[in-house]
């Protein structure tokens, strides 16, 4: 985030658009403050009470958006004119911050981004260095309740470093295929599980020794090929039916329409669907058609494989960056397990890997004959599903819950489960 600029007027999809304004009181008091009497009474704020319905408390509300879905102070230019009238300071706590997200831990502050930024999901996606972690002196304390504190939680909390490195250097190497390399994260977090959880008591008193050796080693392993490559290979081999993951998938984000939504959302979801549709029946499809599982299976294998033989290991290369984003982003201490976690990664790359392979873009970029554009548009197909979907995640809280209430279906998050949501990564 060090040499992130904000796109302004010239951003694809302005956070000032589609998005829960949320703001604090004292935000609210200055706003209020600095308008004229006519621009403050006009100022329509969906207040405490029904902010909490949405799952947040520590706000004073929302502000009110114009029917177009823009924030009432984003002026013509695409600009904030409370920032242009009155300075930043103005700005209340989640529109000073965003698309900074901060995580503080007893020893350090983290400041990651929102891939609910388009600018924000180009570089993380598409620089290879925008994901690693740079000490940066001078650069802003967290402000005070804005994101993540994570307190002293035992061992926990202790090994969270060590664990989520490992974690992330696995989903980065690029010498095994994505699907593997989760699947390979997944047997790291089945064999730490026994002594490594939230609960664990397994590094108090006389055990700690053996857990933190038990531990040690298999973090050890997670970095070697040569202990890797039987087990990648072994997963490779393995025939995992996709028709049952891909039906999870389409219904989540059929289930994620029924909630409040955004324009972009529909018009991917509905460009996505149409494109699976039209392949699997061979002609255009109309809203009275549906097609079973099997067949978006079989179209969404095929198209991985054109993008494969087309492109390469680029898609890995940017979906395997989202994967090592969503653990450093979201450190896993909220989880029971770290298998929990990667269960929660494994639906969401998953979900996105799916919209991918349907987005119109990416389809052109197969049909394109030069390879510079063709990789533009496929660039920017990958781009586009992140944010749009990071955006209806964070616009909902509800479709968090449809996202990970998915994992208790068919028994819960597993290494088997972790493995099924692989074969689709
Ligand atoms: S979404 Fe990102 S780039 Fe676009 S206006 Fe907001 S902060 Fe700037």
């Amino acid at each position: 985030m060090l040499g992130f600029d904000c796109l302004g007027g010239s951003c694809e999809d302005t956070c000032c658009r589609d998005w829960t304004l949320e703001v604090d009181r004292d935000g609210m008091e200055r706003i209020r403050g600095r308008l004229g009497p006519d621009e403050a009474a006009a100022l329509r704020v969906l207040e405490a009470e029904q902010a909490r319905d949405l799952g947040k408390d520590d706000i004073y509300g929302y502000i009110d958006r114009r029917a177009d879905g823009t924030c009432p102070f984003l002026d013509r230019d695409r600009l904030c004119s409370l920032v242009i009238r009155f300075g930043p300071k103005v700005l209340s706590r989640a529109c000073a911050v965003f698309p900074r997200a901060f995580a503080s831990f007893p020893d350090r502050v983290e400041i990651h981004g929102s891939l609910a930024c388009p600018e924000v999901a180009r570089r993380c996606l598409l620089d290879p260095a925008a994901l690693d972690l740079v000490p940066a002196p001078g650069a802003p304390s967290a402000p005070a309740h804005a994101g993540r504190r994570f307190e002293s939680g035992g061992a926990w909390a202790h090994y969270l470093f060590d664990v989520r490195r490992s974690i992330v250097d696995l989903l980065r190497r690029r010498d095994f295929p994505l699907a593997a390399r989760l699947a390979l994260a997944a047997e790291l977090a089945a064999q730490i599980e026994p002594v490594y959880h939230r609960d664990t008591t397994a590094f108090d008193g006389a055990g700690r020794q053996a857990a933190e050796k038990q531990l040690a080693a298999a973090l050890a392993t997670s970095g070697d090929a040569a202990y890797l490559a039987p087990l990648c290979a072994d997963f490779c081999a393995l025939q995992v039916p996709g028709e049952q993951t891909i039906a999870v998938v389409a219904n989540v984000l059929i289930a994620r329409r029924q909630l409040p939504h955004t324009a972009a959302y529909a018009r991917l979801l509905a460009d996505v669907f149409a494109s699976y549709q039209e392949e699997a029946l061979g002609r255009p499809a109309s809203s009275a058609d549906s097609v079973p599982a099997a067949a978006l299976w079989a179209v969404y294998r095929g198209r991985r494989g054109r993008l494969q033989d087309r492109f390469g290991d680029a898609p890995e290369r940017i979906f395997a960056n989202y994967g090592a984003h969503f653990f450093m982003r979201w450190p896993y201490l909220d989880s029971p397990t770290v298998m929990h976690h990667l269960c929660k990664l494994g639906i969401r790359l998953a979900v996105i890997r799916f919209l991918f392979a349907g987005h119109p873009a990416t389809l052109a970029a197969l049909e394109e004959p030069h390879p510079g554009p063709a990789m533009a548009l496929l660039e920017g197909a990958a781009v586009a599903v992140v944010q749009t979907f990071a955006k209806a995640v964070q616009h909902h809280p509800n479709f968090e819950r449809i996202l990970d209430g998915s994992l208790d279906q068919e028994g819960g998050a597993s290494f088997g489960r972790a493995v099924c949501l692989a074969k689709l990564c």
